[in-house]
């Protein structure tokens, strides 16, 4: 039996049934037969059945490489993978899509502002401004540029209620940030940063922000022009897309002045043993050959995902957290790190006297897939003083039957650790 059955197919105008039932993978069962309930979204997407097939397609029926050859099977893929950066690039309101940068992720896009536009501007004594909630993506690679340049990466202190302290993070805009980053949405505790004043406080003091939007794309209506950032990273996979795509979308005017990161076939205007010129961006940030395939389902998935409608499904998810939240709130010795005002359906728990990875296993027995650890942000358990905490992160897919398979299984995990 699905976990959805037993609940009506209808919630709040969304009729979950019918989503679920194009997910071919929520249909599966764990550890002999039990029903998979899978809240670890935050880590990954499932696929729906058209992101599937359209993969599938591309390789049985239009397989070629992009941008290089006249023939036809070459034009059809070119106009297919330019055709997911339109999409894309509408999907979260860029200008345009010449400004969209096609990357294997979120990791990808911040690595490439680190090495092409950070670190040809960083001098001894300049600093890049982060906050304490990051993912290790927006944290190393300033690390390592800074690193190299004498420069130093600050972080922006939180709130126990894992809210951004903003009024501290204005005031670390000194006039040696280079580059201030936050995330849209925390991959642990769920906050929802206020983006528009963070970029309006930057923008005041001339310092570019870099919006990693990893956990927000997949679950609001994201519009990078209202937001008034200057770089947004998101990555493929958590928008029900595949693994190794994702995008960077930046002012046209700093991937103009921006050099190439890694250099190859595609990116060059012209190309002389002496020396070579680049193409204009996006291209010059996309040398060799992209996942071509990878973004012909990208593109299909911002299709499915336009078609039951962001704010929709933002309402839906905020129905879930708040069943959610309610539920866990019953089960003895359950804390529950981050409770921002504006929060996304990210849970991170913890249970008196059990170790998370413990419950995790235990929760896994019961066909309950959440993700126990730091969730790569170790100075986010350092500020709470924990090693690792569990998570359970919902999709518009998941049910509020999930959520009680979720609570039953965690009082029964309870009363074999503690
Ligand atoms: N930032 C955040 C907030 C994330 O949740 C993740 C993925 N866990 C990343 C960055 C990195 O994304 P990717 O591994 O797809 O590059």
């Amino acid at each position: 039996m699905n976990a959805s059955a037993g609940t009506p197919a209808t919630h709040d105008g969304f009729d979950v049934a019918r989503v679920r039932a194009e997910f071919p993978l929520l249909a599966r069962t764990v550890h002999d037969g039990k029903p998979l309930v899978y809240l670890d979204n935050a880590n990954t997407a499932q696929k729906p059945r058209c992101v599937i097939e359209a993969v599938d397609r591309f390789y049985r029926e239009r397989n070629a490489n992009v941008a290089r050859a006249v023939h036809a099977l070459s034009e059809e893929a070119t106009d297919l993978y330019e055709g997911a950066r339109t999409a894309l690039a509408r999907f979260i309101n860029a200008p345009s899509a010449q400004e969209l940068v096609l990357t294997s992720g979120t990791t990808m896009a911040t690595n490439l502002v680190a090495y092409s536009y950070l670190l040809p501007r960083l001098e001894p004594g300049d600093s890049v401004l982060t906050t304490r909630m990051e993912h290790h993506a927006n944290i190393v690679p300033w690390q390592l540029v800074c690193e190299r340049r004498g420069a130093r990466l600050k972080a922006a202190a939180l709130e126990a209620n894992g809210e951004l302290r903003v009024d501290e993070f204005i005031a670390l805009l000194t006039p040696e940030v280079k580059l201030a980053c936050v995330a849209h949405v925390s991959n642990v505790l769920g906050t929802v940063n206020p983006v528009r004043e963070i970029a309006a406080a930057c923008r005041k003091r001339g310092i570019p922000l870099l919006v990693d939007g990893s956990q927000a794309v997949p679950h609001m209506p994201v519009d990078v022009r209202a937001l008034g950032c200057d770089f947004y990273a998101f990555t493929g996979h958590k928008m029900c897309g595949p693994t190794g795509t994702g995008g960077l979308w930046a002012r046209r005017e700093l991937l103009a002045d921006m050099p190439p990161f890694f250099g190859g076939g595609e990116m060059i205007r012209e190309v002389r043993i002496e020396g070579s010129t680049f193409a204009d961006p996006p291209a010059r940030f996309e040398a060799g050959t992209p996942n071509i395939a990878g973004f012909v389902g990208l593109a299909a998935a911002v299709a499915f995902l336009e078609s039951l409608d962001m704010q929709r499904i933002a309402a839906r998810e905020q129905v879930l957290l708040d069943y959610a939240t309610a539920r866990l709130q019953e089960v003895p010795g359950l804390r529950i790190l981050g409770s921002a005002a504006h929060k996304a359906a990210v849970i991170s728990f913890l249970v008196e006297g059990a170790h998370a990875h413990d419950l995790a296993t235990l929760l896994d027995l019961e066909g309950v897939a959440v993700r126990s650890g730091h969730h790569c942000a170790h100075p986010l358990m350092q500020f709470y003083g924990v090693p690792a905490t569990c998570r359970a992160s919902f999709s518009f897919y998941n049910t509020e039957a999930e959520a009680d398979v979720l609570v039953a299984a965690l009082r029964k995990a309870r009363k074999l650790l503690v």
